[in-house]
């Protein structure tokens, strides 16, 4: 029987590869401007790295995590948690005292795939170490936006929300349990559930009775201090450049529980309901969780699979390397080697040049050069390569071109369309 990937995995061919490799470039570029370095770590992480930070009770922690060894390690799930202990492991505090990190990897989790929803993914991320400011809120959401709109997304909205301090959390919670319980009975089975373990998470409910419920539950907002509600209205302020988008959600609340104060997510009208291109938010206590002194810390996280999903409903146009700028036909035997000198010296000076290696008729090479999509066809047989002249033709006008000398075909080729 034909062994076929695992459910919630994909492969990239070629095309799909080059466009991946082609969005991972552009936006290291976008990253280097903002002057945030890479940082590289493990597949798997010990477990408890995970169990800490995120929080036992999360759906990632509690049924989604790829653990092996007797549970001792797991395939990471997520980056900031890998990020933070590696900034604490290497003292990374000690270089500088504001560290701006950005990372590009693949992720894992045990989700029930659907689209826009896969169990090994790939994330593009930034953590901002060091600064409680509000300019280094501001950075990152407009880090993120730069990111969406210069890779050609255009119809993207940001919900943001603070969801304050600990403390100030653990207060609502109180108030929040208080109230649905009250309407328990009516809760979908989920938020049920969460009643009990983590009646936070009610609040990203998307069953229709569990949002009428919501209408009139109490606001986290409310149970904020002076302090957060200063932070996040100066952060509002700092973001009018982008305020078209920005759209205020108090009841938005993330998934893990080491974030505090801001948070927010990208999400797009063009794909459907796994709809979130990006997500982030403050994390100020868990550098310190994991061994630091106190660090505010804020960071977000995109995937490439919902961006790309995003990219292809706006039909927006991504370089998928199938361009060729120069085809060489061979006629005859003879010609071979030379042909083989020719395109390797133009390939040493980065012309993307391809030949024939089935022995096909020169007929059905010009068919293969279409195909490819060459730019300019060249054929040699015995008769150019004793002559030492060829004619180059560009496939976009049909024009002919007589070359004098082989080793001047670089001179004739022009990248433009
Ligand atoms: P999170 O790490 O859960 O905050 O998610 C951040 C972003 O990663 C989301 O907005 C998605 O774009 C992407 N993402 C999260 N989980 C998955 C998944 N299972 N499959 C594909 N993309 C995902």
């Amino acid at each position: 029987m034909q062994i076929q990937k695992p459910k919630g995995t994909y492969d990239l061919t070629t095309k799909d590869a080059y466009q991946r490799t082609y969005l991972e470039n552009f936006i290291r570029k976008i990253f280097d401007s903002y002057n945030y370095k890479e940082i590289r770590t493990p597949t798997f992480e010990n477990t408890k790295l995970f169990k800490r930070s995120i929080g036992e009770e999360t759906d990632i922690v509690s049924k989604e995590m790829y653990s092996f060894n007797d549970g001792e390690f797991t395939l990471k799930p997520e980056m900031t948690a890998p990020v933070i202990r590696a900034y604490v492991e290497n003292r990374m505090f000690n270089d500088a005292p504001h560290q701006k990190l950005y990372y590009i990897s693949n992720m894992f989790r045990r989700e029930r795939p659907q689209a826009g929803r896969f169990r090994e993914f790939s994330q593009f991320g930034a953590e901002s170490i060091g600064s409680g400011e509000e300019m280094a809120d501001a950075e990152m959401i407009l880090l993120a936006d730069a990111i969406l709109n210069e890779i050609g997304l255009k119809n993207f909205k940001i919900r943001i929300n603070s969801i304050g301090t600990i403390e100030e959390r653990s207060i609502f919670i109180i108030s929040l349990r208080e109230y649905l319980i009250g309407f328990e009975e009516d809760l979908s089975n989920d938020s049920k559930r969460r009643l009990v373990i983590n009646p936070l998470r009610i609040l990203d409910s998307k069953d229709p009775k569990d949002l009428e419920i919501l209408e009139n539950a109490p606001v986290l907002y409310e149970y904020l201090s002076e302090d957060s509600k200063k932070h996040f209205e100066s952060l509002i302020e700092l973001l009018n450049s982008i305020s078209d988008k920005l759209s205020i959600d108090y009841k938005l609340v993330r998934g893990f529980d080491y974030y505090t104060s801001t948070t927010f997510e990208f999400i797009s009208s063009a794909i459907g309901s796994q709809n979130a291109l990006l997500g982030g938010g403050r994390y100020d206590m868990l550098a310190e969780h994991l061994g630091a002194k106190p660090t505010p810390a804020i960071g977000f996280a995109a995937g490439f699979e919902r961006i790309e999903m995003a990219l292809k409903a706006e039909s927006a146009i991504i370089p998928d390397g199938s361009e060729l700028l120069l085809y060489v036909c061979s006629a005859g035997e003879n010609p071979r080697s030379r042909i083989l000198q020719i395109i390797t010296s133009l390939r040493s000076k980065g012309i993307k040049c391809e030949t024939d290696f089935l022995g096909r008729s020169v007929k059905s090479q010009m068919k293969e050069a279409d195909r490819m999509k060459a730019k300019y066809v060249i054929v040699l047989g015995d008769n150019e390569i004793e002559s030492n002249s060829a004619e180059i033709k560009s496939m976009f006008d049909g024009s002919v071109i007589k070359i004098e000398g082989l080793d001047k075909i670089i001179n004739y080729l022009k990248d433009e369309d």
